[in-house]
């Protein structure tokens, strides 16, 4: 049995991460080709988790969603990297068997058919993945009785995309595999910044690394948790929020979205997720120097005054 995932309280609402891939090694430039090499090995030398040591500096990334259970609702934002993908050019990813997602979300206490709303914040093959499962050799809908949550601005780019792509091609394989499967059974529904699933949780525009990348925040008892997603990958991003990866589709929108959210969560006090974190996923942010210093959730809280959470 897989031990409980860890799950923080936010109010009334709970936060569990649920992990797909713990680690996954890259060489910095793969990611973060305008990286700063004294950065990294400033950040190296001081802990910060998220680095490999190699022939040269490597960066981990970890790859999860997050569970929020509010007001009776149960919602999943982000599915990772799913089973039997076909993914040839990412071998982490390529036809995964033993991948420990939908256990994790058996140990957290919620089924596939328990989940109410799949969130995506952006349609990446690695933000997808779970949201269909190979059933007699057929896409199908993993969360049978969800709602699924696509931001409209990023389908309708992909749409476009795959009128000029080859069919399987686009997005490693899950736009075909992974996306069209939730239109074609009717599950999806297609929002725009503001749209609001349920009550506490609302999307914010975060547009920059896919043309219709969102953020998710959500609120219960006047505490905030903002979902990222990839506007930050790694806690370099927080040390240089200039810093973007290569798959940032509009570089200066990307920055200018990293640091208008950055910026809105430490005047809000509110809680952040990171889209690929290793270690800690969830903390506060705290003004340092060029960027911002990492404190993670727990810590956070205790120094707030609000009861340790489950599995800290
Ligand atoms: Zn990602």
């Amino acid at each position: 049995m897989q031990p409980t995932p860890k799950t923080l309280k936010l109010g009334q609402a709970e936060v569990t991460q649920i992990v797909d891939i713990v680690s996954e090694t890259f060489a910095v430039g793969d990611i973060f080709p305008d990286a700063d090499a004294r950065l990294v090995e400033r950040l190296m030398s001081q802990g910060v988790p998220g680095f490999a040591k190699g022939a040269s500096p490597m960066v981990d990334l970890s790859f999860y969603g997050t569970l929020v259970r509010i007001g009776g609702q149960t919602l999943l934002i982000d599915t990772c990297c799913g089973h039997d993908k076909k993914r040839p050019a990412r071998p982490g990813w390529h036809m995964r068997q033993e991948g420990p997602f939908l256990g994790n979300l058996a140990s957290a206490g919620v089924t596939p058919s328990e989940v109410d709303f799949v969130m995506c914040t952006h349609l990446h093959a690695d933000h997808v993945g779970w949201n269909t499962k190979l059933e007699n050799g057929e896409w199908v809908p993993t969360f049978p009785n969800a709602q699924y949550i696509f931001s409209e601005i990023e389908y309708r780019h992909w749409q476009n995309e795959a009128l000029r792509a080859e069919p399987g091609a686009l997005l490693y394989g899950a736009y075909e595999d992974s996306v069209l499967p939730i239109i074609n059974s009717g599950q999806a529904l297609l929002s725009d910044p503001g749209a609001s699933p349920c009550s506490g949780v609302h999307i914010e525009a975060a547009f920059g690394h896919t043309p219709g990348n969102m953020s998710i925040h959500v609120e219960s008892d006047g505490q905030q948790l903002m979902l990222l997603g990839d506007v930050l990958h790694h806690r370099m991003q927080l040390a240089d929020p200039h810093l973007n990866t290569r798959f940032c589709c509009d570089p200066q929108m990307a920055r200018d979205t990293r640091q208008r959210l950055l910026h809105r969560v430490v005047a809000d006090k509110a809680l952040i997720g990171g889209g690929h974190f290793t270690g800690q996923a969830y903390g506060k942010l705290e003004p340092d120097d060029a960027g911002y210093a990492f404190v993670d959730a727990n810590q956070a809280l205790l120094a707030e005054g609000i009861p340790k959470s489950r599995g800290f």
